[in-house]
């Protein structure tokens, strides 16, 4: 999915959860759009400052926590950063595959296997909390 299209989707998305894209959610949306994998928070900001001169970090941090509130983000925390969610929404935790090589990351939906996974450790009577687990490796076009 291009940018244009992911934002004009996040904006849909927004409306029907009856919340308002502002001007500058949008903005550090498409911020972290123009990275590719992982985006720390600080780089936001940096880029934001970059365009328009000194901004408040917890103005961009609230803004990133609105946009993983409303499932177009993922906080990674494993990678202290974020991730852009193509799936608007998921219900499942994430799980990330992270190129060691490139920094690539992709997102998998393993909601089958991460719910054996909890049912594994549910039996040591251990309930892991919500997360974004991340598997480190190398991506397609890096073992190329
Ligand atoms: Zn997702
Ligand atoms: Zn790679």
């Amino acid at each position: 999915m291009d940018a244009v299209s992911y934002l004009s989707q996040a904006e849909r998305h927004c409306a029907q959860r009856g919340c308002r894209l502002t001007e500058l959610r949008r903005r550090v949306l498409e911020l972290v759009l123009r990275h590719d994998g992982v985006v720390k928070a600080y780089q936001v900001l940096a880029d934001l400052q970059r365009e328009r001169g000194p901004a408040a970090p917890p103005t961009v941090y609230r803004a990133l926590d609105f946009l993983v509130e409303q499932g177009l983000l993922h906080r990674v925390e494993a990678l202290n950063g974020f991730i852009v969610c193509e799936h608007f929404e998921c219900h499942h935790d994430g799980l990330f595959l992270v190129c060691q090589d490139c920094g690539r990351v992709l997102e998998l939906d393993a909601a089958q296997g991460l719910s054996s996974l909890c049912a594994a450790t549910a039996q040591l009577g251990f309930t892991i909390a919500p997360q974004n687990l991340v598997l480190t490796g190398t991506c397609k076009a890096c073992l190329a």
